[in-house]
C-alpha cells in the first residue's frame, strides 16, 4: 500500500503513511497540542517523568526537540524483571541523548521494594500510584512543569475510571494541562491526542532502545478492565477515545471546580488533605505490614 502523500510505501496505516510523512505528521500533532493548550513556555523549567517506556521516552525526546533543555526525572519501583530493565533503557537513552537524570526509589525513600511491601496479597497499584505521584511531586519542586507520557489511551481509561468510580473530583486531572495549585508541580501530557499505537510506531520507526514488556501487576489493576473494554469499542467504532476526551474537555469548561487548599503534613511536610497524607499513612501501614 502507498503513502496518501507520496509514492512511496506506507509503514502505517490509520491513516496510510510511509515513514517520513508519519514521523512529520505525528511531530506536528504533538506540536499542535502544545501550541493549543500552551503547555509550554520559552523559560519553562521542566522535567520529564520517565519510565524508559515508549510514551515518556517519546516525550523526552521531543520536548529536548522543540523546547531545549529538559531533565528526566524516573521513579524505580523495585518491581523485579520490568523497571529493572526499563531503566537500563532510560541511562542510555539519556547519556546518548545528553539528558540529565535523576532516579529515585521505594527503597531508599520508603524503606524497601514494591515486589516485597505486598506479601500478603495486598493491591500493589495503589501503593505504587500514590507513592510514584508523591515522589514525583517531592523531586520536581525546582521545575515549574513537569510533562508526563500520558496518551490518548491513559486519558480516555482515566476518565472512564474515575466516572464508574464516581471519583467526580478527580476528572479535571485529565487534561492536557493542569491548574496551577500551590505545592503541586503543574502537569503537562503533550501526547493527549496521540493513540498509544502511533507512539509505540513512531518510537520504532525513530530506532529508539525501549522495551514493550508490561509491568507484572498489570491484571491486578483495575485499569486493565477498562482498558480491554475500550480497545473493543475502538475496534468497533473507530474514533471512541478521542470522542472520550473531546466530550470530557467539553464538559470541563462547564464544570466549577472548587479551588483546591492543601494544609502540610504533619509528618513530611509535603501538601495534604488531611492531617497526614495518605503517602505517609500507606508508608506506616506497610511498616506495620497492615495494608489489605
Ligand atoms: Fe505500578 Fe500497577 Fe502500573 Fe505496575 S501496573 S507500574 S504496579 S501502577
Amino acid at each position: 500500500m502507498k503513502c496518501v502523500k507520496c509514492e512511496s510505501k506506507a509503514v502505517f496505516l490509520d491513516p496510510c503513511l510511509c515513514k517520513e510523512h508519519f514521523i512529520k505528521n505525528f511531530e506536528k500533532k504533538v506540536a499542535d497540542t502544545i501550541k493549543q493548550f500552551s503547555l509550554v513556555k520559552k523559560d519553562d523549567k521542566i522535567v520529564v517523568a520517565c519510565s524508559g517506556g515508549k510514551d515518556s521516552t517519546t516525550i523526552l525526546y521531543l520536548l529536548k526537540k522543540f523546547h531545549g533543555n529538559v531533565t528526566a526525572l524516573a521513579i524505580d519501583e523495585g518491581i523485579a524483571g520490568y523497571r529493572n530493565e526499563t531503566l537500563v533503557d532510560l541511562k542510555n537513552f539519556c547519556k546518548l541523548h545528553k539528558v540529565k537524570l535523576q532516579v529515585v526509589s521505594f527503597e531508599n525513600k520508603f524503606g524497601s521494594k514494591l515486589d516485597f511491601m505486598l506479601k500478603d496479597g495486598g493491591n500493589p497499584c495503589t501503593v505504587c500510584g500514590t507513592f510514584r505521584r508523591f515522589l514525583l511531586n517531592k523531586h520536581s519542586k525546582e521545575y515549574n512543569k513537569i510533562a508526563t507520557g500520558h496518551n490518548m489511551d491513559d486519558e480516555a481509561q482515566a476518565v472512564l475510571m474515575n466516572l464508574t468510580k464516581a471519583n467526580t473530583d478527580l476528572l479535571g486531572h485529565s487534561v492536557p494541562i493542569t491548574l496551577p495549585v500551590k505545592g503541586f508541580t503543574q502537569k503537562i501530557k503533550p501526547l493527549y491526542f496521540c493513540l498509544e499505537k502511533e507512539i509505540a510506531a513512531y518510537a520504532l520507526l525513530m530506532g529508539f532502545d525501549v522495551g514493550f514488556t508490561e509491568c507484572p501487576y498489570i491484571d491486578r489493576a483495575y485499569r486493565q478492565k477498562i482498558r480491554d473494554e475500550l480497545n473493543q469499542y475502538e475496534q468497533e467504532h473507530k474514533g471512541t477515545k478521542k470522542n472520550i476526551l473531546l466530550k470530557h474537555l467539553d464538559v470541563l469548561k462547564n464544570l466549577k471546580f472548587e479551588k483546591r487548599e492543601f494544609q502540610h503534613c504533619n509528618k513530611c511536610g509535603e501538601p495534604s488533605k488531611h492531617t497526614v497524607c495518605k503517602t505517609c499513612q500507606l508508608a506506616e501501614n506497610i511498616k506495620s505490614n497492615l495494608v489489605k
